[in-house]
């Protein structure tokens, strides 16, 4: 059986092809669509760009967000093969950016080569989230406060820290219209205005999370917006009355907090030298905490009592040496005092 052949409609020339040859083919192709200029709008303050009424953010620099935009405006046809492509930049002005895109390939079985000019003009405008955040919108307050007292600097610094981690991965995540509009440290604790329910919601939870406390909810319709209906949440959370070091008296026993979890409070027996769980239902009273403690010097050790030197009135005062203490003479000691009947707390 002899190979069949086949000759070109157009050209005449043989062929394997059904139809036009491989260069008749190449010729009727338009491969290679350039688009030779591409707007771009940007956001001046954080490098958002916008397509249609959609903002992204952009996690590289222009340059390259450049190369994307040009390879973008070159369409190539399908049957172009092995396809590879270069691209040089310059920058005629500070807002415009001229590309020349190389592009290079097999198509029906021959190499075909082209350049193209593609000039890239950027355009400022805003984005929705910088506008918002210049324009102080908000949609939740997060108003921290603590339990029978004010919340202390430590504790502070630790929310404004717990608030910017879930604003960054929230960001990464894709929720570019959720942010931080401003902290307020004020008297009785902390304001942190955000501007969407979720992040609020987010930050007010990993609060509780990592320092304990409640939250309560408190909507509040503001309005309309594109037919829906605008709240505004405050949500008011309370830490918990005790914090980490906290020593607590009940019923002549004193205790060391140790953390706090769901109503109740993993403590340290100060008399026992163990670890126990109380219920946090507000029956203790606060002496101090241990970062507080004052130092001072054992003088002596007589079975199960110990000699302090008081360290503010130079008196020797004699307190029970509890075992776990394991105290010798001539050693230190920190302390703290009961405000009520001045006694002397063995911390450690
Ligand atoms: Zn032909
Ligand atoms: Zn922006």
């Amino acid at each position: 059986m002899s190979i069949q052949e086949n000759f070109c409609p157009k050209c005449g020339g043989k062929t394997e092809n059904e139809g036009l040859c491989n260069k008749c083919l190449r010729s009727s192709v338009e491969w290679l669509v350039c688009e030779p200029r591409v707007q771009c709008v940007f956001c001046p303050t954080c490098g958002s760009i916008r397509k249609g009424s959609i903002w992204t953010d952009v996690p590289y620099e222009r340059m390259k967000l450049a190369e994307e935009l040009a390879f973008e405006a070159v369409a190539v046809h399908n049957d172009v093969q092995d396809l590879e492509l270069g691209i040089t930049m310059t920058e005629p002005t500070p807002n415009r950016t001229l590309c020349t895109v190389y592009i290079r390939g097999t198509l029906f079985g021959e190499p075909v080569y082209k350049t193209c000019e593609v000039l890239i003009v950027w355009r400022k405008e805003q984005c929705d989230r910088c506008s918002r955040l210049s324009g102080g919108y908000y949609e939740s307050i997060i108003q921290v406060r603590a339990t029978g007292r004010r919340p202390d600097l430590y504790e502070r610094q630790r929310v404004d820290k717990i608030a910017h981690e879930v604003e960054d991965s929230t960001q990464e995540s894709g929720e570019r219209l959720s942010f931080i509009t401003r902290i307020d440290d004020i008297r009785d604790g902390v304001d942190i205005v955000v501007s969407s329910h979720n992040i609020g919601d987010t930050i007010a939870r990993q609060i509780v999370t990592e320092m304990g406390g409640k939250i309560t909810r408190h909507p509040k319709l503001v309005g309309e917006r594109e037919g829906k209906k605008l709240y505004r949440i405050t949500l008011l959370l309370r830490l918990p009355q005790f914090r980490k070091g906290d020593v607590i008296t009940h019923k002549d026993r004193y205790y060391e907090v140790r953390g706090t979890d769901s109503g109740l409070l993993r403590v340290f027996d100060l008399r026992e030298g163990i670890s126990n769980v109380l219920h946090d239902d507000s029956g203790y009273r606060l002496i101090g905490n241990v970062r507080e403690a004052e130092t001072a010097d054992v003088t002596y050790i007589d079975q199960d009592m110990a000699g302090i030197l008081d360290p503010v009135s130079y008196e020797i005062r004699e307190v029970k040496a509890h075992a776990w203490l394991r105290l010798t003479d001539h050693e230190k000691v920190r302390i703290l005092r009961d405000p009520e009947g001045g006694e002397l707390i063995l911390v450690g």
